[in-house]
């Protein structure tokens, strides 16, 4: 995926804001522990001399007031911790919260482009990375980046000479580190890809079990995921080897930097420019450097790899949001049921028409029965109605308002849609039928009556709520089917659209879910995707689609008259022949 504009993790900082009191005291309290340094490196320096000339009473002294100032600095420092963690944790839970709602409302076509698996990893890990570079960022790099300074400082005031000389050995030090921050940071976009790509498989794998197995392809699946593995094993070992090197590399400049320092400073004390006291300080003050400049160095490279976490996030935080209602939009109260498809034209991918030209007027009450090949774009007239995407062309009215001036929710409320794929949340069957509609429960029982569930749900071990497993494998699938219509029709829409995905079912239990299609479709406008004769039958309209435009058009009788495609389709037993009693 191409990146268009670098991400900063400073974008994140209006994310702190809410918390600015409990930061400020972190604050406070860090400059106490920070500001203890320089104050036993004095100390340090007063120690020293005190120890090779035998004074203990000095030395006990010393030592009395640098262990109250280390209790001092470790309070502090525990106050420091405690206060800056909670602020730190919710950046991240907050940044993970606006990345899953906006997933919620992204464009449909463009979350498509990505596998269930990359997404979740993104969600999971990439956020987890970034929350805890956020975590490291204010706990630990603002500290240690303080401490530098202060200790520093405390080295110019000490001997400016010496501490230019100190210096100039850092822009080595600076130039390594960035060096390996640019190599870092590209060794962990690309392990970090290699593990999404993993993730996505394994879902796939996890998904796929059963067809697998069918088809004994254990084997052929095992060598793709150990292609996989390889893959990241061998990224993951790169980032690894940049890390390994750098470490010793760092550490060797840094050694060869304090015994440089200690010449220059005998030099010093010599020609008399320096006494043992200040060098004494001076050296504890370096010592003092080596702890907060390596927690800046893995603190920087997990910035790098934090970074690529940060881009593949706002990857999809920069997506498409799915198109907003416009800014007054019609309230249309209780819908009636007036459909009209006005010459609409839609295509997925650019140049490659699903929907051409069609056009179709649907009088409320009626029931409408799209027949025609698989392909044939019947269930893209759903997602259009549904305003899941728009047209390209022409307009949807629905009770002769453009759908596209509507408030969609409140539209959305009203239509009962049984997909062809069934999703299910892991919970109760009662919370699978209402999924999140505040609706009572006599309302939920009253819709699984109607779709012909409430017999089998009341056998159930725990009835209304026994728990569907994930994607509600402890059902069969017209159980599964009849939880899904009693879900399309409660809160009484005013439209259904079915989808009549009957085909996997044993004849028992597609007569069943024929049973609660039919309550499911009294009294509102339909408009179902059948592929049974007995459906077809009873429909006010047939509507026969192909290649995206409407072919034929009439009742069962009319159409088999004319010995058109709709003939052919039945012959060709695309509409099974199948009695619904
Ligand atoms: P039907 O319901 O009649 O079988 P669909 O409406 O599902 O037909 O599909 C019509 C065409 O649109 C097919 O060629 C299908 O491959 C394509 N299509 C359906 N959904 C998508 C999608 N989400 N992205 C891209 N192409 C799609």
């Amino acid at each position: 995926m191409q990146r268009k504009t670098k991400t900063s993790f400073l974008e994140l900082v209006p994310l702190l804001h809410p918390h600015i009191r409990r930061l400020g005291w972190g604050i406070l309290f860090m400059v106490i522990y920070v500001s203890c340094w320089p104050v036993l490196a004095w100390l340090a320096g007063q120690l020293i001399p005190s120890i090779g000339e035998g004074n203990l009473t000095k030395v006990f002294n010393v030592v009395s007031i640098s262990l109250l100032v280390f209790l001092i600095q470790k309070v502090a420092q525990f106050l420091q911790d405690i206060l800056l963690a909670a602020p730190a944790l919710r950046v991240s839970q907050e940044l993970r919260k606006q990345l899953f709602f906006k997933l919620q409302r992204l464009e449909l076509s463009s979350l498509e482009k990505l596998s269930s698996g990359d997404i979740t990893y993104r969600l999971t890990e990439d956020a987890d990375r970034v929350g805890e570079v956020v975590y490291k960022t204010i706990q630990d790099t603002t500290p240690s980046l303080m401490q530098l300074i202060a200790v520093f400082g405390y080295m110019l005031w000490l001997d400016i000479n010496l501490s230019i000389a100190t210096v100039l050995l850092t822009p080595l030090v600076a130039i390594l580190v960035s060096m390996f921050g640019s190599k870092v940071l590209k060794a962990a976009e690309n392990s970090q890809k290699q593990v999404s790509d993993l993730a996505a498989l394994i879902v796939e794998a996890i998904q796929g079990i059963p067809l697998v197995r069918a088809y004994a392809a254990e084997r052929w699946l095992e060598d793709r995921f150990e292609e996989e593995i390889n893959l990241h094993r061998e990224a993951k070992y790169k980032n690894l080897s940049l890390l390994a090197l750098q470490h010793p590399v760092v550490g060797f400049i840094e050694a060869a930097g304090i015994l440089a320092v200690l010449i220059i400073g005998a030099v010093r004390i010599k020609t008399g420019e320096l006494n043992t006291e200040g060098f004494s300080s001076y050296v504890a003050a370096l010592l003092m450097l080596i702890d907060p400049i390596s927690h800046l160095t893995s603190n920087f490279n997990e910035l790098k790899q934090g970074q690529a976490s940060l881009e593949r996030l706002k990857e999809i935080e920069n997506r498409p949001k799915e198109p907003l209602d416009l800014k007054n939009p019609t309230s249309i109260g209780r819908i009636e049921g007036h459909i009209e498809f006005k010459n609409i034209s839609f295509s997925y991918k650019e140049g490659l028409p699903v929907i051409n030209n069609l056009s179709l007027k649907i009088k409320a009450g009626e029931v409408v029965a799209l027949v025609g090949s698989s392909g044939a774009g019947k269930s893209t007239l759903f997602s259009l109605l549904l305003r899941f995407y728009t047209t390209n062309k022409g307009i949807i009215l629905l009770d002769g308002n453009d759908i596209n001036t509507i408030k969609s929710k409140e539209m959305r409320r009203q239509i009962g849609l049984v997909p062809q794929q069934i999703n299910m949340f892991s919970g109760s069957i009662a919370e699978a039928i209402r999924i999140g509609r505040k609706l009572s429960d006599s309302e939920i029982i009253e819709a699984a009556k109607i779709a012909n569930a409430h017999e089998f749900i009341m056998k159930l071990p725990q009835g209304y709520s026994t728990l569907l497993q994930e994607r509600g494998t402890n059902l069969s699938g017209g159980q599964l089917q009849r939880i899904a219509i009693a879900r399309a029709v409660l809160g009484n829409p005013s439209l259904l659209l079915l989808d009549e995905a009957t085909s996997a079912l044993d004849a028992e239990a597609e007569a069943s879910v024929q049973v609660g299609l039919k309550q499911a479709m009294k009294n509102r406008t339909v408009i179902i995707i059948a592929h049974r004769l007995a459906t077809v039958q009873e429909a006010d309209l047939i509507v026969v689609m192909h290649n995206g435009t409407i072919i034929d058009s009439g009742t069962h009788n009319d159409l088999l008259r004319r010995e058109g495609a709709y003939k052919e389709l039945c012959e060709r037993q695309m509409i099974k022949d199948f009695p619904t009693n």
